[in-house]
Parts: C-alpha cells; sequence; structure tokens
C-alpha cells in the first residue's frame, strides 16, 4: 500500500494563539498530569483553549493496547496510578477556567476495573471545585479479558452512574477495518458500550467518532452510521486521519471537506442530532457547543 505523502492545503492550520498554549502547558506540566490536546499535539489547540475547553489523558500516557493508528505510547508498562490526579486535574480545571471537560484514558488493561473508578473519581474531584463545568468522557472499551462482558458491562455502568454530560466512546473505522487498524478492539464490543449507556441511562447523551483515511468506502461508512444509530448513539464526528509517524499505518485517502460536508449531511438525515465532519475534526473538537 502506497502512502500519499503530499498534505492537502485543508490540512494546514495555524496553530492558534501561543500564549494560550504555553499558559495551558505550564499549568498541565507542573502537576505531571496530561492531556490529548498537548500529547497529541492537537491542531485545534488554540481554538479550544480559547473556548474554554481541553480534554485529560487519565492515568498516564502509556497504553496496554497497540493500535496501529494511535500515537499514544505503547508496548511497555503503563504508569503507576497517582492518588492524587484527580485532585490535580481539578485545579487545572480550575486555574485554567474550564467550563467543559473532557476526560479520557488509554486502556487500562492491567487495572482491575480497567480505570472506572478513576474516571468517576475525577469527575467528583472536578465537580467539588467547579460545579458550573461539563464532563464528557471518552472512555476505552473496558474490555474485561477472556469471558469479561459482565466486567465490561460493570466497568461502563460505573462511569454511567456517575452521571457524565456525554458519554463518548468511538468506533475509530469501519467493520471491515477494524482488526488492522484497532488491534484488540472490537466493532461490536464498541457497539454494546454505547448500547449499555442508553441501557442504564436513556438520558445521557452519547457519542461516537470515526477517522477516516484508512481505505473505507462511503458505503461502509454509512453502514457503520446505521450501526451507531441502532444502538441509539446521538452525536457523531468525522474526522480525518493523519499518520502521526512513519511507524503509523500510512495514510489511504485524503477525503476532501466537500466529501465530509456530504457525509455530515448523511448523518443528520440518518437521526444524529449532533454531527461534527471535517478534516480537522477531533473527538473532542467543539465538544462543549
Ligand atoms: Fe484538545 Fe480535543 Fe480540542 Fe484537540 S480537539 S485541542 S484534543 S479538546
Ligand atoms: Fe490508542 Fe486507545 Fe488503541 Fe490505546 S486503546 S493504542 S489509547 S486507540
Amino acid at each position: 500500500r502506497d502512502e500519499i505523502t503530499a498534505l492537502p492545503p485543508w490540512l494546514k492550520r495555524s496553530i492558534g494563539k501561543a500564549s494560550d498554549i504555553s499558559t495551558v502547558q505550564r499549568i498541565i506540566k507542573q502537576r505531571n498530569i496530561h492531556t490529548i490536546c498537548e500529547e497529541g499535539r492537537c491542531p485545534n489547540r488554540g481554538e479550544c483553549y480559547a473556548n474554554q475547553t481541553a480534554t485529560f489523558l487519565l492515568m498516564g500516557p502509556i497504553c496496554t493496547r497497540s493500535c496501529a493508528f494511535c500515537q499514544v505510547d505503547k508496548g511497555h508498562a503503563p504508569m503507576p496510578l497517582d492518588a492524587d490526579e484527580p485532585r490535580k486535574v481539578a485545579e487545572a480545571v480550575q486555574l485554567l477556567g474550564l467550563r467543559y471537560v473532557v476526560l479520557t484514558s488509554v486502556a487500562r488493561d492491567d487495572l482491575s476495573d480497567g480505570g472506572a473508578s478513576v474516571f468517576v473519581q475525577t469527575m467528583q474531584a472536578i465537580r467539588q471545585i467547579n460545579p458550573e463545568t461539563l464532563i464528557e468522557v471518552l472512555t476505552p472499551d473496558f474490555w474485561g479479558g477472556k469471558g469479561g462482558e459482565i466486567t465490561q458491562k460493570e466497568r461502563v455502568k460505573i462511569v454511567t452512574t456517575a452521571k457524565p454530560a456525554c458519554y463518548n466512546h468511538n468506533i475509530e473505522t469501519v467493520r471491515r477495518l477494524q482488526d488492522p487498524v484497532r488491534r484488540g478492539a472490537k466493532y461490536d464490543r464498541t457497539l454494546n458500550v454505547l448500547r449499555w449507556v442508553k441501557e442504564f441511562d436513556s438520558t445521557i447523551p452519547t457519542k461516537s467518532g470515526l477517522m477516516l483515511g484508512h481505505g473505507e468506502t462511503e458505503d461502509e461508512i454509512i453502514e457503520t452510521m446505521r450501526d451507531l444509530r441502532g444502538v441509539e448513539c446521538d452525536r457523531l464526528t468525522l474526522g480525518q486521519y493523519m499518520r502521526p509517524s512513519l511507524d503509523h499505518l500510512p495514510v489511504q485517502k485524503y477525503w476532501t471537506p466537500e466529501e465530509f460536508d456530504r457525509l455530515g449531511e448523511i448523518a443528520k438525515t440518518l437521526g444524529f442530532l449532533r454531527v461534527r465532519s471535517g478534516p480537522l475534526v477531533r473527538s473532542s473538537y467543539h465538544a462543549g457547543e
């Protein structure tokens, strides 16, 4: 598979106000906590910080799985838990005056509850000193290993019961490409997570997203949208996959802004209540709107 190397013009963008970015970097670094915004050098940082939104990466940046598209650190031992992390994140939320926070984590297959309780502790700590701030969770699939469907469901329940403003879990790609793109995850396992959230609390909005450019067809994308609607997923994000390094999967196609617009329209007709579709859209982009 040949890689397409030239970056199309619509993917080049200015990084935003350097002062906003350095303030966030300082507050995050001082506390030894992590954000996806900084860890992933997200192209939307300037915009999100100005909108008082950021995405915190809980439990450290080292993942126990190894998806071929993802740029988080993996392949060695995950970080020990920092019992003080919930407080530090809450403090950073306060200092940065964030109005909408996304909490996410790597897959922590080494922990007995997959990290579900850390999500809850962090939500509680944030709410204690930032009562107005809305919290979205973007969780891993919480798969509990062989025969682990019950554990997985219990973990989803733990997080759902803490009443996030939105429960987000990404399907990432179409059914056919799950194996090469998302090692260790499964299409139906992801659909189950979203289904269970609604089963536990139908008032919590659910959200999922795909990164396009792995060789999927339009029909396959539409099939995935239908499957997501089939588990009552309310919100959808579609963005362009960009290869983080030569060690990651090559980009098979850059979808054009017009194609993203068209897919976004299709998503709306299928019943998604909120749709973000564009080359630079990320799972947490404009999450607070
Ligand atoms: Fe952070 Fe998400 Fe915004 Fe990127 S899109 S800067 S990861 S909140
Ligand atoms: Fe990245 Fe999540 Fe896959 Fe870990 S499980 S490698 S964090 S996409």
